[in-house]
């Protein structure tokens, strides 16, 4: 068994991050400023997108999007039951309804076949999640999307990097929301980023970001700004600070790299548990892309073992290894099963993948030495456990 506890992910920091943030707090402008503006046009140049809004967090953008697309009360939203709270509760708290499709099997995506069937008058938006950093299949819903006149708003808090059919996830006719979590690709510490194609919509969101404030405060206070502001809409205080996007600046630029890691040892999982019976493993999807491996998340099939996935995860932690839960379903949350109940059986691939899901470590700055004790440590469990 390792000495040390595995963690199943941790950001990688250097020098170069550290000084920047240290230059910031040195330089007196520690809030949304020059750093910021410089993180903003790297990443839009990054995805390919034409507008891009550094936020305080993704959830931010999720839910300054519902305002901006006046999404409210009598609206309904199609969206997945495999990902973080935020991606739903951002709808409820605007007051529109979340429908839940159920997933792919394998790729743990949304199953694009079962949009249509959900899609009704009321209906104005479909939100997609790209799973793990596996893009969705976003042709086809963006052909309902235009068939029904219905917004497109990309979860992409795992998908920092992930392509589809050769174009990056933030680059789409829709809408892009990306997370900087210290658990995402890369990271701000807290941090977000809403991208578009849509100037107005951009206009719109940077507005309601900063307190509905007409110009930016930075530029207020700079020598060549004026003082004056006015206030056109009420705003939020959603924006990203210097501090901040001095992490990020200095993280983009290892972005492929960490990539490349992550498909590593993702790669390497994959041949070690090919054939254990007991794992059922991420699948990928038939069209062209690149997977940004932000989690390797196998499914521990219980009906072989002796014990549950949380006891799974319990006797991996006595092995020091780390593991997550992304995620258990959003219609098993309480509020959800209490408020929004969904008739049982009608997502029966979610159920299923709720019960089972954990997430193994996987970061760019583990070494093999540390993926072969997952490995080990994952085997050993099975073997102490199978019916
Ligand atoms: C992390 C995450 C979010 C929220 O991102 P924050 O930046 O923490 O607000 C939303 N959706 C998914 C799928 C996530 O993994």
């Amino acid at each position: 068994m390792r000495a040390q506890f595995l963690p199943f992910s941790a950001p990688t920091i250097e020098d170069a991050e550290i000084n920047e943030v240290v230059d910031s707090l040195k330089s007196g402008w520690i809030t949304t400023g020059p750093k910021v503006k410089r993180f903003e046009e790297e990443f839009k140049a990054y995805v390919g997108a034409d507008f891009a809004v550094p936020l305080s967090s993704a959830t931010a953008g999720q839910h300054l999007i519902m305002l901006a697309l006046k999404i409210g009360s009598g609206d309904e939203v199609i969206t997945t039951p495999m990902t973080f709270a935020s991606t739903v509760s951002t709808i409820v708290l605007a007051g529109a309804t979340p429908l839940l499709v159920d997933i792919e099997p394998g790729t743990l995506n949304m199953d694009v076949t079962r949009i249509r069937e959900k899609i009704t008058p009321r209906t104005r938006a479909i939100v997609p999640v790209h799973f793990a950093g596996q893009p969705c299949d976003l042709d086809p819903i963006f052909a309902l999307a235009r068939e029904f006149g219905l917004a497109v708003i990309e979860d992409a808090a795992h998908a920092v990097g992930t392509e589809y059919k050769g174009k990056r996830i933030g680059s789409s006719a829709g809408v892009s929301i990306f997370s900087f979590h210290p658990n995402k690709n890369i990271t701000t510490g807290e941090g977000g980023m809403l991208c578009t194609p849509d100037e107005e919509l951009a206009e719109q969101i940077s507005l309601l970001k900063f307190h509905g404030m007409n110009r930016e405060a930075w530029k207020r206070f700079a020598a060549s700004g004026t003082p004056g502001y006015d206030i056109i809409l009420p705003g939020f205080k959603y924006n990203m600070m210097d501090i901040q996007a001095a992490l990020g600046i200095h993280q983009l630029p290892r972005l492929d790299g960490f990539i490349r890691r992550r498909t590593e040892i993702a790669g390497f999982y994959n041949r070690e548990f090919s054939d254990v019976a007991e794992l059922a493993l991420p699948a990928m999807a038939p069209y062209e892309q690149r997977h940004a491996w932000h989690l390797y998340t196998p499914l521990v099939r219980t009906e072989l073992l002796t014990i549950d996935r949380d006891q799974f995860m319990a006797e991996l932690k006595e092995l020091n290894i780390g593991s997550g839960l992304h995620y258990k379903a959003i219609h098993h949350h309480a509020w959800y099963r209490e408020q929004l109940p969904v008739p049982a059986g009608t997502l029966p691939n979610a159920d299923y993948a709720s019960e089972r899901i954990l997430s193994l470590p996987l970061f760019p700055k583990m070494t093999d030495e540390d993926a072969a004790d997952v490995v080990a440590a994952v085997k050993d469990v099975i073997a102490h456990n199978r019916k």
